[in-house]
């Protein structure tokens, strides 16, 4: 199939596993305008393809491996690409976005997007080139850590290549195995497990195919303009690219949203040993960063006189503060070990200060203790080979909390483990935590904490604007993700004086405009797509997809695509159970207040959710109504299957 739209290969394969065949899935250009690519495109597929009561680690399970259409352009951190699947965590649907070559390396190879079904009969690799996708043995593979495993494809490959592979936790089936590409990992919801139960070890993609942008010209003056601009930028353009992710620790240790000790609190005493600073001064060797990125916000540390991949914040958080922990060579060795086992190390964080809580609490002793880091490194290992106690660590937050009664310490929402941001002091942003498709995740949530401390200086514990504001920045951010993009380019979005001035007048301004913006967004809303076809020179993601494919978005055709995307993929999760009773917080984050002091320093959900679903068009069962599928154009769905 071809394309008529740039920026895209024009391909989508289907690689059936069990029968080891390849043919190609009908996506037409229709899709493409309707659904653009990335998570958007897969929630479309797995629409399709998901049917209810699947298991998420039998062979009906059906992945979507999928770039956007500024993959591969040269555009500005638009390396990343997208793995879509039931997930074996959460029951629902999973999705995980990586950094790594792998999708510049597809699209190369002539493929938008892999669609991967059953289970092959032995173990495999996939090679995917300009001719075809070839099936290769992997029992040699089979028991390899990921940095072997990748050196392995790409050794067979023989020449420059991009590979994403599973790891021991993958092929174990662990529940949170995640999927590593180069240094970047796939981690949430796993999608390791899900290449392990289908005997997928790993994919080397390669080839010499260009993803041509509709417009050359124009496309490259402004990826020249969008690149000046995060260069320029305060967080894109300097806290990012000097301290990494792990920059903001720092500031929310201040502002009391630091996980720290199961989320028992909001900051921590040894966050300085852990933050951002003290990893440039101490270990810091050299950034790296994904293909195409002037942000670089990758860290190369040192470890044992070895030069090692350094922890993001996630990371640093969920390991550090959350466990009580300020070792930092003990979190990069940890980091490191993870990545090699192919685990996840948010919910591996999570799950272990929830052990930690109930041997607190003398419920269950699994051994580990808050503080205490000696040991840890071992058990990651039972945890991946489902050895002793790591065998029910390896089942994740949820599944030992239903197992010991303790759902309100277990801190998850729908399965998935929260990130890093305790959601007490940055409400809005708990509120994404709790309504979030795919669990307890910041960035599907919205990353209300953006507006609520990181960047700009919003009352974290206000009401105001907040359901509004999330839905808005959950539909952007799944556009942006949907091209290829980043989602920290997005905190290049917000102007440099507002971030500079958070705390001043400006921000000031700023900060009653976007409180007080809930009706104009809802107003917003509902107009048509096209008669929002204002420029955004805000938001320069809107633009570089234009000028690649030739579509014509604007703003509201930009966001439409983001609200198609969330809202299918909340069909989807409808369809495995989710309800208005799954869209909810851990009992500590909306009844213990985060300030002894201040009764009503907690997450007040059930108010915020009933005007955030009213002002999405869902119902009081969080149900999206009929009038809103219809505007979005998905009424008739099952029709068109
Ligand atoms: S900002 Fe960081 S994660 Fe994003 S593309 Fe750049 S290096 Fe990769």
């Amino acid at each position: 199939m071809t394309t008529s739209l740039g920026g895209y290969a024009g391909v989508v394969l289907h690689v059936d596993l069990s029968m080891r065949a390849v043919s190609e899935y009908p996506w037409t250009d229709a899709d493409r305008r309707r659904f653009l690519g990335g998570k958007v495109m897969a929630a479309r597929i797995l629409y399709d393809l998901l049917a209810p009561k699947t298991d998420p680690l039998g062979p009906e399970n059906t992945m979507v491996i999928a770039t956007g259409p500024l993959n591969g352009t040269g555009a500005p951190s638009t390396a990343r690409f997208d793995v879509s699947a039931l997930s074996p965590l959460t029951g629902t649907l999973g999705t995980s976005n990586s950094g790594g070559s792998f999708g510049v390396y597809l699209k190369k190879a002539g493929v938008d997007a892999l669609v991967i079904t059953g289970c092959a009969d032995a173990p495999v690799w996939l090679e995917v080139a300009e001719d075809g996708v070839h099936f290769r043995d992997a029992a040699a593979l089979w028991g390899l850590r990921t940095s072997a495993a990748q050196a392995a494809l790409r050794d067979a490959v023989g020449r420059k290549c991009g590979t994403i592979v599973a790891g021991p936790a993958g092929e174990n089936l662990v529940p949170y195995a995640a999927l590593v590409s180069d240094e970047r990992v796939a981690g949430r919801t796993g999608m390791g497990a899900v290449f392990g139960s289908k005997n997928l070890k790993g994919i080397a993609a390669h080839g010499e195919r260009r993803a041509t942008p509709a417009h050359p010209e124009a496309f490259h003056a402004h990826v020249k303009k969008w690149t000046a601009s995060l260069k320029a930028h305060p967080i894109a353009g300097d806290r990012l690219p000097t301290y990494g992710t792990a920059g903001f620790l720092g500031t929310m240790n201040e502002l009391g949203i630091l996980g720290t000790r199961n989320f028992q609190a909001g900051s921590f005493e040894g966050a300085d040993a852990i933050s951002g600073e003290t990893l440039a001064e101490t270990r810091l060797v050299s950034r790296t960063g994904c293909l195409s990125c002037p942000i670089r916000c990758g860290r190369v540390v040192e470890l044992d006189g070895e030069r090692v991949k350094g922890p993001e914040l996630e990371t640093l958080v969920l390991l550090g503060s959350n466990l009580g922990v300020s070792d930092l060579g003990r979190i990069i060795e940890w980091n490191r070990e993870l990545d090699e086992l192919g685990l996840d190390t948010m919910t591996t964080g999570v799950t272990l200060s929830l052990a930690m809580e109930l041997t607190e609490r003398g419920a269950w002793d699994a051994g580990v203790r808050f503080g205490k880091a000696e040991g840890l490194f071992e058990l990651f290992g039972d945890i991946a080979y489902k050895r002793g106690v790591g065998a029910t660590l390896a089942t994740g937050s949820r599944a030992i909390a239903r197992r010991y009664g303790a759902l309100d310490i277990a801190m998850q929402s729908k399965g998935l483990e929260l990130a890093a941001y305790e959601p007490r002091n940055a409400i809005g942003h708990g509120l994404g935590y709790a309504v979030s498709n795919r669990g307890a995740c910041h960035l599907n949530g919205g990353y209300g904490v953006a507006l609520e401390g990181l960047a700009l200086k919003m009352n974290g514990r206000s009401q105001r604007g907040k359901h509004a504001l999330v839905a808005m920045f959950q539909d952007l951010m799944e556009a942006v993700s949907a091209a290829g993009g980043c989602l920290f380019t997005t905190l290049g979005v917000l102007p440099a004086p507002l971030v500079t001035g958070a705390n001043g007048p400006l921000g000031k301004v700023a900060n009653a405009v976007l409180g007080s913006a809930g009706g104009v967004l809802r107003a917003l809303r509902v107009v048509p797509p096209v008669a929002l076809g204002i420029p955004m020179p805000l938001v320069p993601h809107i633009r570089a997809a234009e000028l690649a494919t030739g579509m014509k978005l604007g703003f509201g055709g930009f966001w439409a695509i983001g609200e198609r995307g969330y809202t299918l993929e909340r069909l989807i999760g409808m369809r495995f159970g989710i309800t208005a009773e799954d869209d909810v917080l851990p009992t500590r984050l909306t009844t213990e207040p985060i300030d002894p002091r201040d009764p009503a320093s907690v997450v007040p959900i059930e108010p915020m959710k009933r005007r955030y679903y009213a002002h999405r068009g869902w119902d009081a069962f969080g149900c999206p109504r009929p009038g809103l599928l219809r505007r979005l154009g998905l009424a008739n769905l099952d029709g068109e299957a």
